[in-house]
């Protein structure tokens, strides 16, 4: 067992700070104080270290790196700009199924673009009606010779209204229920469709959005694996979206972790810098435990992701304790700057709002539990 990143990592780590310090931690100061959507020229800066190729494997032209590597993208992007990390995270989900299940047709269609970041993608899942139990999908698709017609609704679909893909996932019978459901890639422009965004607590530059399909054609060419192959494709990519999660929070717990040591140092209160009373100092501690404790369970679920061993026990634990953890860590950030820490004169009261909606994304701590209670009885609690 080693604890040690390599030096290789090491490298990444430091020199990937480095450049998000200098090329977007400046433009997201300016950008969520304005609440500015993302542009392209955003998503274009972090093509520099091929973030959206990192897991695609390089005999499809991606990078090829090990799950460890990808995870410290992840973390530093999340410190840098969280909102900005979560965009380009729903737009990873749906490349890496692209590489993963596309025909070589639907590689060569989709891929290069979106590995470049000329073109994002979002992952339309949840609706109105189905969010935890995503068997009920009402989403419906009709096939008509050589197109399948969409009719239904996508709501809370990160970056729905900014993509440039979608990957729906829609019922071809609803009477098979989840055996029904089937995936399908919407280009913009190719098919019809409308959004709308939610007004929302956090990530303001990254639309929340509500996508509505009525009519819709979308060629039978972008039906992404087999009829009633949905589920598994949704599911396929878990373990790897729960630590994508876990380094997402960690990042965010880290600059908020930062951010009060700082702080601490240089208020004063009583004569003294607030950092020298204990009450404090066991604020920071307990922040500092947390954080490492998320990231050392978010490396055991890469490493055993790179050693290509089972990891859904283990990937739970670290989504389902790092992003409870991340709220109190966020919190106490803005406990230790006192009222200042409420107001936007410190990005800390952000971190809490961008990290607050990860208890919900990719299995709720609830269900997280369900998950882990029914592995360790044997009992599913759930059905
Ligand atoms: C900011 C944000 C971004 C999102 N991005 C995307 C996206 O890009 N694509 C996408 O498809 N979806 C996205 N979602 C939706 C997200 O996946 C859902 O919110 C999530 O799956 C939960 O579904 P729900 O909101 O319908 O809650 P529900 O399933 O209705 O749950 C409500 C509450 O009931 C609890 N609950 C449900 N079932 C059980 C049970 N069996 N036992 C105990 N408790 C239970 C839940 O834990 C929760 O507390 C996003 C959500 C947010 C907030």
């Amino acid at each position: 067992m080693d604890f040690k990143l390599s030096q290789k990592e090491r490298i990444l780590k430091d020199s990937l700070r480095d450049f998000l310090k200098k090329e977007i931690a400046p433009l997201a100061d300016e950008y969520e104080t304005e609440g500015k959507y993302f542009t392209n020229k955003i998503f274009k800066k972090l093509d520099t270290f091929e973030y959206a190729a990192a897991l695609i494997p390089e005999d499809i032209g991606g990078l090829g790196a090990s799950f460890v590597e990808y995870c410290i993208m992840v973390e530093e992007l999340a410190r840098a700009w969280p909102s900005l990390r979560s965009m380009v995270t729903s737009s990873g989900l749906t490349t890496k199924l692209i590489a993963r299940m596309g025909t070589k047709e639907q590689q060569e269609k989709f891929l290069p673009r979106l590995m470049s970041m000329d073109e994002i993608a979002c992952f339309g899942l949840t609706e109105p009606n189905v969010g935890s139990d995503a068997s009920g999908v009402e989403t419906t698709a009709e096939r008509d010779g050589d197109h399948y017609i969409l009719n239904g609704t996508k709501t809370l679909i990160t970056g729905g209204s900014i993509a440039d893909v979608i990957c729906v996932y829609a019922t071809v019978d609803a009477d098979k229920k989840g055996k029904g459901v089937t995936a399908f890639l919407v280009k913009k422009g190719e098919t019809e469709y409308k959004t709308s965004d939610f007004r929302k607590m956090g990530n303001r530059c990254c639309p929340l959005s509500e996508i509505v399909f009525t009519d819709s054609r979308v060629p039978a060419a972008n039906r992404l694996g087999e009829e009633g192959e949905g589920l598994k494709i949704a599911l396929s990519g878990l373990n790897v979206g729960r630590v994508t999660v876990t380094f997402g929070v960690v990042g965010v717990a880290q600059a908020a972790l930062e951010a009060a040591i700082k702080y601490a140092k240089t208020r004063e209160q009583f004569g003294k810098p607030i950092g020298s009373f204990q009450l404090v100092q066991e604020l920071i501690v307990d922040m500092a435990l947390k954080v490492d404790t998320a990231r050392l369970l978010g490396y055991r679920v890469a490493t055993l992701l790179d050693a290509d061993e089972p990891c859904q026990r283990e990937a739970s634990y670290s989504k389902l304790f790092s992003t409870e953890a991340a709220l109190e860590v966020t919190s106490n950030a803005i406990q230790v700057h006192g009222g200042y820490g409420y107001t936007e004169e410190y990005p800390v009261e952000r971190y809490y709002r961008d990290v607050r909606h990860l208890t919900m994304a990719e299995g709720t701590t609830q269900v997280q539990k369900l998950i882990l209670g029914r592995d360790l009885l044997k009992i599913s609690a759930i059905r």
